[in-house]
């Protein structure tokens, strides 16, 4: 049994100064119905909270730390760069070796532009298809997340569902009255929408794998089906990839099922643990941001000296070969092993896994194919907390991935089954 003594008093002081406690409402682990604990370090596939209690990370920071933390080779290049002054607000090289980096690692991307968060990649990219088309609504799809932008909060995933409001108080009627939300992996309800206001539609926005309301795979077909609407009808496709980008494949989930759109947004992985984000497409497109053309999108802190050294160092690891298949044997082993187990012990799960990111929905017998308000959210509170006790962090809630990092050897892939045959046993 752990201590949380020094988490506990932690967290009490936060929640004085700081709305919640926490920077972002998740790590209050309100659903999972305990308090936070308070991350001192983490090495590896390790994490270290205040009272010395270690943990199996897979979380890895909401997918960032895809090498682990502290990656020598990623640590060494941030504080070599560090030395060099921490920002400028004027051009350096290194963002333009990141740009190639990602225009090489990327199909579809031709140039780039880096921004500092994931919300900043889908905001702008929103901002660039309105633009771009002199069209002013947008298409998303239940349960996506991406990110905390205006547009974007009408049934959104992650935290918005972990908390089960529908949208947000402070976004205006006027402005989500532009965004029409769609039932994922349906492609009726879309054709039936643009086929009324096409002419209307700016861009549709989907995650090529939704991550946000647990990991949902595209079904055979959807993301092609997008495609080819969105070309009909002139409407511009975007991929957030900000999860799947360089986690299913060094090119991201646009290789990985070989869909090409629009414009792509990155983030978490592309800063290695810094903040970054980036969002990308043809010349023709981008050529439309300011200072060439009249999107205006800024940054005093874009392509960050230390950002970018992170990410660049991330991203050269990650070009190396045999790395996705290292991920994907070990994360689908862990996958196939959680199975078993719940099938031994006759608890009513769906393990969804694809590349080195998986959810375990509990309460249901069936495939998750679109945001579903029939899991067993208290099921999974329990698992969270057996999980905790045992030695292994998990996210804390039901409506997220789970990721494998390069870190996470065989031993520590089979430990964690281990504790999963326990923690089954007792659910
Ligand atoms: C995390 C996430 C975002 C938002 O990124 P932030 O860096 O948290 O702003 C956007 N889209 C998707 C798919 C995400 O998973």
């Amino acid at each position: 049994m752990h201590h949380h003594n020094l988490s506990k008093k932690y967290f009490e002081k936060a929640k004085e100064v700081i709305p919640g406690g926490v920077n972002s409402p998740v790590r209050a682990c309100k659903s999972v119905g305990c308090d936070p604990v308070f991350i001192e370090r983490g090495e590896g596939c390790f994490l270290y909270d205040a009272d010395g209690n270690k943990y199996i990370d897979y979380v890895c920071s909401w997918g960032p730390m895809i090498l682990g933390h502290c990656h020598p080779e990623v640590c060494g290049a941030v504080s070599e760069a560090m030395y060099q002054g921490m920002s400028f607000g004027a051009p350096t090289w290194k963002e333009v070796e990141l740009a190639e980096k990602i225009v090489s690692m990327v199909p579809s991307i031709e140039k780039v532009r880096l921004v500092n968060s994931g919300t900043e990649a889908t905001m702008s990219a929103i901002r660039l298809a309105r633009g771009y088309t002199g069209r002013k609504k947008i298409i998303k799809f239940d349960g996506c997340y991406h990110g905390h932008a205006d547009s974007f909060l009408v049934k959104a995933g992650s935290g918005v569902a972990t908390l089960g409001i529908p949208g947000s108080p402070g976004v205006p009627e006027e402005i989500v009255s532009n965004t029409i939300a769609l039932p994922y992996n349906q492609l009726d309800p879309v054709k039936e929408v643009v086929s009324k206001q096409g002419e209307e539609i700016a861009a549709i926005i989907v995650e090529p794998v939704a991550a946000n309301m647990g990991v949902v795979p595209p079904s055979e077909g959807f993301l092609e089906g997008l495609r080819e609407i969105t070309k009909e009808y002139g409407i511009l496709l975007i991929f957030d990839e900000v999860i799947t980008g360089f986690r299913l494949a060094p090119g991201g989930a646009q290789q990985y099922f070989n869909v090409m759109p629009d414009i792509t947004c990155l983030g978490k992985i592309i800063g290695g643990g810094m903040p970054v984000g980036a969002y990308g497409g043809k010349k023709e497109i981008m050529d439309y941001i300011a200072p060439d053309g009249p999107v205006y999108q800024a940054g005093t802190l874009s392509g960050n000296p230390l950002a970018t050294a992170a990410g660049l160092a991330t991203l050269n690891v990650l070009s190396r070969a045999g790395i996705y298949e290292v991920l994907e044997e070990r994360a689908s082993f862990l996958a196939d092993g959680i199975k078993e187990r719940a099938k031994k012990y006759g608890i009513k799960c769906q393990v969804q896994s694809i590349s080195s990111m998986m959810t375990c929905f509990f309460g249901v017998s069936d495939p998750v194919k679109g945001f579903s308000s029939e899991l067993d959210t208290d099921m999974y509170a329990k698992f969270y907390r057996l999980m905790l006790d045992a030695g292994i962090y998990v996210a804390p809630s039901q409506y997220e991935a789970s990721f494998v990092s390069l870190a996470h050897n065989w031993d520590v892939i089979n430990k964690t089954l281990e504790v999963i045959d326990k923690v089954f046993k007792n659910l």
